[in-house]
């Protein structure tokens, strides 16, 4: 395995290269497979041809994604596509007796007992059916492989696998000749010009630092390096002169043979970048992440689409009118894929993350206009790209980024709508108090963190949600007291508004706006890693695997994160993991919900924001659901 490079020791020596350009250019080295690494890939991919081959005659394994693209980061994971044309046209043939067998096709004993394909026809398999065959087939055969877990519910379903030796996570896919295709679209930019690569790899990072991109797990509303990389290469096409030729223009570069159409969609582009031209553009790097970060600043993501076929943002109104907009998911951030036009990459993004995706941009544009970015420091201090990666306002992060609703459904069974809710329709204080000892059950019992109420309050900003000053909180009380409840005005009187305490001590309350709870907890463990697994080992593996993907009982769940504490490491570790406050509010229902929902904002301790943001995103699904379950129980 090789070591993880600390933030520290990356910002040592990037401080130590002479200008911007030559920090930039040096992030792809200290960032790229070192040669043992790439060895290592080129062995596993031929391991698993070579098993694949023998249960599936006639089948490629083709590498795909970050590991062949030229945007390979140590210890990313290893993309495979599963290419089963050949062994589905060999099947048909041994199948139909009359027509004689190609002589060059393997020979195939689909009828022998021991074939694995003796009872199965891939023309009629369902994907699920061949993942799980697949899964099969790394699990009892591929050696040195475990934790293979099959994954319908991604766009792409895939089997999850690990390298025991090296850590070395990875996916096969099958059905994703399109991802090959941008693979190779991905080689042809970094080949044609040599300020892609520093530029992607240092957008990357800083997206990464500050929890805009790369979520490990996929999903989430963050976006993608695939996406951002888009994002990237667009904007190079956008400069002018341009760095990099429009999609349609690598079209018309291409010769006859290059015509190529994978599941309907033009992918035609020239196999190298000899018949490319030198881009007449000459900016340097320093300039050009700086102005990457000027365009993005104030840019409308949700009002047009970014084209990379042609170059430019499309207007929305006017795609509305074509074919493939109907099918094209539009939203906060949109990005057309260049190949795949009725796809886009960024629909997981959401509003938010939108709006701190400019925000950061503002940030780092302005930062590049200081003389700090663009020199040296002689005295030692961090200087250059090097401030980009720092988590720039945690505050930011903390307040936008980790904030979980918990809607309440009103319809699901119970709590019945007339105990949740006070007649002027907001959350009851009873119902407030029992969820929140949901929460703190959730994180407390069914997953093992510390997990301490504290009397501090949610802070000013998250109180001034919605209702700014103390005196517009009072004001809004008194409304809904006279319009809701008998309970007479002047029984607030001389009650701090604010104070939690005084609210605490009321039995009958009504008034959630500015109710809260707030508790101190700190994370041993990962057990919010490989739960599917356990989860599934606890239940037996002859479930069906859609059912295994959702959360169990509250018994199951802290029984699962037991045992992958257990797995992790004997002693309690003497310093927690994380550690982040939570501070439970009830407010206003959102436009279009039905009911008052309860806010929980997560607040890691500084310098954590990045490494939360892996637990947040686990949390955000899991404990809504863990919440629910308690509140049936408690009923
Ligand atoms: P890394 O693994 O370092 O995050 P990656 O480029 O390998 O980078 P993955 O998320 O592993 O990213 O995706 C692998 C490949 O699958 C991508 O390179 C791209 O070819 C394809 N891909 C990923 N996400 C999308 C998407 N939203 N739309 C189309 N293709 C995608
Ligand atoms: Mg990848």
């Amino acid at each position: 395995k090789r070591e993880q490079l600390s933030p520290e020791k990356l910002a040592q020596n990037l401080c130590q290269a002479d200008d911007v350009d030559a920090q930039m250019s040096l992030m792809v080295r200290l960032f790229e497979f070192s040669e043992s690494e790439r060895r290592l890939r080129d062995l596993l991919v031929t391991l698993f041809q070579e098993v694949f081959l023998e249960f599936f005659p006639g089948s490629a394994i083709l590498p795909f994604g970050s590991s062949v693209n030229g945007f390979d980061v140590s210890g990313c994971d290893l993309d495979l596509f599963l290419d089963l044309e050949k062994t589905k046209s060999f099947q048909a043939s041994a199948k139909a007796p009359n027509i004689p067998q190609d002589g060059a096709s393997p020979e195939l004993d689909t009828h022998s007992e021991d074939s694995i394909l003796s009872d199965i026809d891939l023309a009629t398999t369902t994907v699920p059916e061949v993942l799980e065959l697949i899964a099969t087939v790394l699990k009892k055969c591929v050696p040195g492989v475990h934790r293979v877990q099959t994954v319908l519910s991604a766009r792409r379903p895939v089997v999850k696998f690990c390298h025991k030796e090296s850590g070395l996570r990875g996916d096969v896919s099958i059905n994703n000749k399109l991802a090959l295709c941008n693979t190779r679209f991905l080689q042809l930019c970094i080949e044609a010009d040599e300020r892609v690569r520093p530029l992607v790899y240092v957008v990357r990072h800083w997206a990464k630092q500050q929890a805009l991109a790369g979520n490990p797990f996929g999903g989430g509303p963050l976006l993608n390096n695939y996406a951002l990389t888009l994002l990237v290469l667009f904007f190079l096409q956008m400069r002018n002169p341009p760095v990099l030729p429009t999609v349609n223009h690598l079209k018309e570069l291409s010769n006859a043979d290059e015509q190529t159409t994978v599941d309907g969609w033009d992918c035609t582009f020239p196999k190298d970048s000899s018949r490319l031209d030198p881009s007449g553009n000459k900016e340097n790097l320093c300039s050009l992440l700086a102005e990457f970060f000027r365009e993005f600043e104030d840019y409308d993501f949700a009002g047009c689409v970014i084209s990379l076929r042609e170059g430019r943002p499309l207007p929305r109104p006017s795609l509305l009118a074509s074919e493939v907009s109907n099918k094209l998911k539009l939203g906060p951030f949109n990005l057309q894929d260049p190949f795949e036009l009725s796809h886009n990459v960024s629909a997981n993004v959401n509003e938010k993350t939108a709006l701190r995706f400019q925000r950061c941009c503002r940030d780092a544009a302005k930062y590049c206009r200081s003389l700090q970015y663009q020199r040296k420091s002689t005295k030692g201090k961090i200087w250059g790209i090097v401030r980009l990666f720092q988590p720039g306002n945690p505050e930011a992060v903390a307040t936008d980024g980790f904030v979980l609703n918990l809607p309440l459904k009103l319809s699901a069974g119970p709590p019945p709508p007339c105990e949740l809710l006070n007649r002027a329709g907001d959350l009851h204080q009873a119902w407030f108090q029992k969820i929140c000892a949901g929460v703190a059950f959730t994180l407390r019992d069914v997953l093992g963190c510390s997990c301490f109420e504290t009397p501090q309050g949610c802070g000013e900003e998250a109180v001034s949600s919605g209702f700014q000053q103390p005196e517009e909180q009072i004001e809004v009380k008194m409304k809904l007291l006279s319009a809701g409840t008998k309970r007479p005005l002047d029984s607030e009187e001389g009650e701090g508004a604010l104070s939690p305490s005084a609210k605490k001590s009321r039995t009958d309350a009504s008034l959630p706006v500015g109710e809260s709870t707030t508790w101190d907890c700190s994370a041993w463990q990962h057990v919010w890693l490989g739960r599917r697994r356990v989860r599934r080992q606890l239940r037996g593996t002859d479930l069906d695997p859609t059912t295994t993907e959702n959360a169990g009982s509250l018994e199951l769940e802290a029984k699962v994160s037991r045992l992958l504490s257990q797995q992790e490491g004997e002693a309690t570790p003497t310093e927690p993991l994380l550690r982040f406050t939570v501070c439970a509010q009830a407010t206003e229902a959102a436009s279009g919900e039905p009911g008052p929902r309860v806010r929980l904002r997560f607040t890691p301790a500084l310098e954590q924001a990045a490494a939360f943001q892996e637990f947040f995103h686990f949390l955000q699904g899991f404990l809504p659901r863990m919440v629910e379950q308690y509140l049936v129980s408690k009923t």
